[in-house]
């Protein structure tokens, strides 16, 4: 049985994953639900659960619509925000994928919120608003050392997994992390090719978490050559990773 992992498209520029074989589907952070519907259907696909990262609507909004429809099992960070029916899931539980006889481990990731959490396995991580291809979520509810130990623990899985995120920003990114980087020509080739798929409408995800721990500026703070060229470009003085990734952040934020 192979199991595929399929975007389906929502809002904006949000994505919802399919983790799907021929006749089971489940969904990560569906954000609304007619999208999941109409890929169930046209793949004539069974919903048999869903997986929550964190609070934010454009990851939630179809959770209680498609429980209703469906009746099946969710799981997720203990929330209140969250409106739905969830199974609460901490650090290094696991999720088991009945139908498509799967599992997946939860990591505690807060820093974009304080509740958030990353599925993953030997093959796959959900890293919902944590981790972008080249980039990483707003600061909204954490400060710079919980985000800077939740993306060091990302950064210490396995660099073979597929990295899936909640939204297509990979090309923004790389505008952010050629201009910290300038001289890198892996990333000069890295976003040349993103611009392409971009140019033919293609997702730029998964990513892997190699490409992550090589080129994304976030999980590089502790690069001495990164801290140099962020201390020039802003005439300041950095002491450690932690105001390192406050200094990215905060010039991510207004760029
Ligand atoms: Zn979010």
């Amino acid at each position: 049985m192979t199991i595929q992992v399929s975007p389906i498209k929502a809002l904006t520029d949000n994505y919802i994953w399919a983790i799907h074989d021929k006749q089971h589907c489940y969904v990560v952070d569906p954000g609304e639900a007619d999208p999941v519907n109409e890929f169930i259907a046209k793949h004539q696909l069974i919903l048999s659960g869903i997986l929550i990262t964190h609070h934010h609507g454009d990851h939630v909004g179809g959770l209680l619509p498609l429980q209703k429809q469906h009746n099946v099992p969710a799981w997720g960070p203990e929330d209140d925000r969250i409106a739905g029916e969830l199974t609460n899931v901490y650090e290094d539980d696991v999720v088991t994928l009945k139908e498509l006889e799967s599992q997946l481990k939860v990591l505690f990731i807060p820093g974009h919120t304080l509740t958030h959490i990353a599925f993953y396995n030997d093959s796959w991580l959900f890293s919902g608003d944590a981790l972008f291809s080249l980039g990483c979520g707003r600061m909204f509810e954490g400060n710079p050392a919980m985000f800077v130990s939740s993306l060091n623990k990302i950064k210490a899985l396995p660099d073979s997994l597929a990295v899936y995120c909640g939204h297509e920003y990979t090309q923004d990114n790389c505008r952010f992390a050629l201009t910290v980087s300038p001289n890198s020509n892996r990333l000069k080739e890295f976003c040349s090719h993103i611009n392409d798929l971009r140019r033919k409408k293609q997702p730029t995800l998964p990513s892997s978490l190699l490409i992550e721990q090589q080129l994304n500026p976030f999980l590089r703070t502790d690069d001495p050559e990164l801290q140099k060229n962020l201390e020039a470009q802003h005439n300041i003085s950095i002491k450690d990773e932690i105001s390192c990734f406050a200094v990215l952040r905060a010039w991510k934020d207004r760029f």
